[in-house]
């Protein structure tokens, strides 16, 4: 059936929402006296019921029971991604049909999503939804997408998800993503689908708990038990309280500093969030310790801590099939671990040509595959960089991010032609060309609540060099010497030298030792980055939290 045209446009700036001329309740009461926000379906077919599916001969073997849940989430691959955040909404949810879980994705169809997905993309239904403490009413359509056994439905509302980019300012992004969170859930009553889990990520998912638990409370969606990850903390979705009120519709009683409140008068959309998980995870086990210290915390490490009890860290995988390259139809030149060692070096040679690096496989290529910000460790390698420069060095940088390193590795370029190549770009094609063909890839994070470009640079057999921070030291084992053992180099405080040193230590045994080297290699490349081992976590969390039926 044909897409339904997106209906309301009554949409304001934040900025412009009169949220103080507006009667709030002085103290208004739970659930009971919101409207509850079941939609009243407009859609031309009636949505059928979904049955509890009954186990199936083809997975009788999995483990069993089956469990239903919906992902909620701001971006996931290959429809829109940004960052690590797309990757795990992407391979997490295939990795959990194999544990025998119904998943449903619910994400915001923004426009810039490409074409070649919208057109799959089904009409499911649409309904108009309260958002805004004065009762606006907002179209909300539902398009969907089937794809490796997984549901994909897509929120739809041009004047909420009509920019290019997911995220752009907190102006547009406050009131988008109280929009999304709350239809979110409207639409898994619209559709009749009430999980047992809801599984919401980062802070723009982060209303769904305190919408769940307040204005859904009487609703059927409210039975779901809900979980909160954290993929970074340092970004929380935090606006002045009477915008944040007015935009969600929220009662009074929530900006309290236990659930929204922050500082004298904003509002955190993350915080609240935690508040009401019945369960709140992190990207690893070292992150999850690290965000309950002032450091890593964020201003949220007293709230953190006062809920450790429901805190858990679950390190993330990457999708093995996906990241193959064995068969990664990018790479001009595959490999496999039998013929790693001879056709990484075909890969360099294709890297160097490609960039204008000069062209030479015995030159130690260094790859830097990342959002080019302050959390990424970028000062540290702006700082030491021309030390790397010998003759026998080459860097290879992919990303994008502030001005400030962006104009710094355009001008190490200029100045090390030839030695440099800086790719000011996102092109997940070139990504995949880096992790094939450098030795090396360099994450020198300041904080990092997981990582991926670690785990598929080791699956590409590039080895990691990175700081001991967060889902880098869970993953990465650092090498030793005396039993030729580990996956990659590392150094701990956040000092320019040391990374400097680490870098050495990689180059000099990729020099002197090639074959100790090479063994590095195989190694990351025999090494379990998959999200089996965690998947299987997740369904254990998933089978903890009962759904209160
Ligand atoms: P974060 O989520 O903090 O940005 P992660 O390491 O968790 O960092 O994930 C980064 C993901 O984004 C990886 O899949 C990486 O390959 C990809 N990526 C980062 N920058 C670029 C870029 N400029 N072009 C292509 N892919 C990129």
């Amino acid at each position: 059936m044909a897409e339904k045209t997106t209906g309301s446009s009554k949409r304001k700036k934040a900025a412009e929402s009169p949220a103080s001329e507006k009667t709030v309740p002085a103290d208004p009461a739970p659930a009971e006296t919101v409207d509850l926000p079941v939609a009243e379906p407009v859609a031309e077919e009636a949505v059928p019921p979904v049955a509890a599916e009954a186990p199936s001969e083809e997975n009788i073997d999995l483990p069993q029971p089956r469990r239903s849940v919906a992902f909620i989430g701001s971006e996931c691959y290959p429809f829109v991604k940004t960052g690590g955040l797309g990757d795990v909404m992407y391979a997490l949810p295939k990795a959990l049909v194999k544990q025998n879980c119904d998943v449903k994705v619910i994400l915001p169809r923004y426009k810039c999503i490409p074409w070649e997905y919208q057109e799959k993309m089904v009409y499911r239904g649409e309904f108009y939804m309260d958002l805004c403490s004065d009762g606006r009413s907002f179209y909300v359509g539902i398009m969907e997408y089937v794809w490796n056994g997984v549901v994909y439905d897509f929120i739809d509302n041009e004047d909420f998800f009509r920019n290019g980019n997911p995220y752009t300012n907190l102006v547009d992004d406050i009131p988008k993503y109280c929009f999304f969170a709350k239809a979110a859930l409207a639409a898994l009553n619209y559709m009749n689908w009430v999980p047992d889990i809801i599984h919401c990520h980062d802070w723009q998912a982060g209303l769904v708990p305190v919408y769940l638990r307040s204005v859904f409370s009487g609703s059927p969606v409210a039975s779901a038990k809900v979980i909160l990850t954290i993929h970074n903390l340092r970004f929380q979705g935090i606006y002045n309280i009477a915008t944040v009120k007015y935009w969600s519709g929220l009662p009074d009683y929530l900006f309290d500093y236990a659930v929204l409140k922050q500082g004298a008068d904003d509002a955190n959309m993350f915080k609240g969030g935690l508040t009401y998980a019945d369960m709140i995870t992190t990207v690893s086990e070292t992150y999850a310790g690290e965000i309950q210290s002032t450091f890593f915390g964020e201003g949220l490490d007293a709230h953190l801590r006062f809920h450790s009890g429901k805190l858990r860290g679950i390190v993330n995988g990457i999708d093995t099939e996906l990241w193959d390259s064995s068969t990664d139809p990018i790479l001009a030149c595959r490999y496999g671990i039998s013929d790693a060692i001879e056709k990484k070096k075909e890969n360099k040679l294709l890297l160097q040509e490609k960039l204008g690096l000069e062209k030479d496989s015995g030159k130690f290529v260094i790859g830097l595959v990342s959002r080019l910000t302050d959390q990424k460790g970028l000062d540290l390698v702006d700082f030491i960089l021309p030390e790397l420069i010998d003759g026998n060095t080459q860097i290879v940088v992919l990303g994008t991010g502030d001005s400030r390193y962006e104009n710094s590795f355009r001008y190490y370029e200029d100045a090390f032609r030839g030695s440099v190549c800086s790719n000011i770009m996102y092109d997940e094609g070139r990504a995949h060309q880096i992790y094939a063909g450098a030795d090396a890839l360099l994450v020198p994070s300041l904080f990092e609540p997981c990582g991926l470009t670690q785990l598929i640079s080791m699956r590409y057999g590039t080895v990691p060099i990175v700081r001991e921070t967060g889902g880098l030291k869970d993953t990465v084992l650092p090498y030793n010497e005396y039993d030729n053992s580990g996956n990659g180099f590392t150094f701990d405080r956040y000092e320019a030298w040391l990374l400097l040193d680490a870098i050495n230590r990689a180059k000099t045994l990729y020099f002197t030792n090639r074959e100790r080297w090479d063994k590095m290699v195989i190694r990351d490349m025999e090494k379990d980055v998959s999200w089996e081992n965690s998947a299987r976590k997740y369904r254990q969390l998933y089978l903890e939290l009962k759904p209160n039926y």
